[in-house]
């Protein structure tokens, strides 16, 4: 398969459907804009398995997303959109860059749930920008804006039952969307590496904090998740 394009954690290749693309999860791990880096055995499989399931869920829940199936053992086949260059990021809890930036500690649990816009654009560093800077800049139309963010509410009430259901309490995560024959959809992941998981017993850290940190126990934790929601033994 011809490769149209490799990123951080997968790469993305061409099929004999222009409509459709096939996603390999890598083994490779990166925080602070690809600054800091490794590789893990078995992360690319488990990524893929944990997307794989959290978007046939979203699929059931009536989300339209670009997942068509899982390909063993660590790839997907995908519908092609024209990925609208925002990422959008959805806290229930204070963490992360939003907790230094306000200075309020990690873990405060919010009133509502809170959207944010951030370019994506690893060079400026994601710099966080606004629902007019979308607009105004030409990334989505206002209608295109409202479906997105009607879409993102709806995955953050999905995925924190998905979640609690097995013992995890959803922080926060990051979603892409783009464009197929017109359409807004979901795209990108959903696993360990763009959200944030934190056990609702013990508040242990189950995602890539653990790696961004040095927390040790990246892989223990990925899998575990991958256990919790049954898709690994
Ligand atoms: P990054 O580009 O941030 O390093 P990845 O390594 O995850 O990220 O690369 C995957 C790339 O594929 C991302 O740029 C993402 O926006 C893009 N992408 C995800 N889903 C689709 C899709 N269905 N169609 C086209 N591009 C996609
Ligand atoms: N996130 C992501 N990719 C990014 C930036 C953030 O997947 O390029 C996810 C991150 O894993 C977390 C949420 O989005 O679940 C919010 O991240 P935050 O803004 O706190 O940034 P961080 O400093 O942790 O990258």
């Amino acid at each position: 398969m011809e490769k149209l394009y490799e990123g951080k954690a997968k790469i993305v290749y061409k099929t004999d459907d222009p409509d459709v693309l096939v996603c390999e999860y890598k083994d490779s791990l990166t925080a602070f804009d690809g600054t800091k880096k490794d590789s893990m055995e078995e992360k690319g499989e488990l990524n893929a398995k944990i997307s794989s399931a959290i978007f046939s869920y979203l699929t059931k829940q009536g989300i339209p997303n670009h997942f068509i199936e899982f390909v063993p053992p660590r790839t997907q086949k995908v519908k092609k959109v024209e990925i609208i260059p925002v990422e959008v990021v959805i806290r229930n809890v204070m963490a992360g860059s939003i907790s230094k930036r306000l200075g309020i500690p990690e873990g405060t649990a919010l009133s509502e749930p809170l959207i944010e816009f951030y370019l994506k654009n690893d060079d400026l560093h994601d710099p966080i920008i606004c629902e007019n800077h979308v607009t105004g800049l030409g990334f989505a139309t206002r209608q295109q804006l409202d479906v997105i963010k009607d879409l993102a509410f709806k995955v953050n009430d999905a995925m924190k039952k998905f979640f609690l259901d097995v013992g995890l309490r959803l922080i926060d995560f990051k979603l892409e969307f783009g464009t197929h024959k017109g359409q807004v959809i979901l795209a990108d992941e959903f696993s360990p590496d763009t959200c944030r998981l934190w056990d609702v017993n013990t508040n242990e850290k189950m995602d890539k904090d653990r790696f961004r940190r040095d927390m040790g126990g990246v892989m223990e934790a990925y899998l575990e998740v991958a256990r919790r929601i049954h898709v690994q033994d």
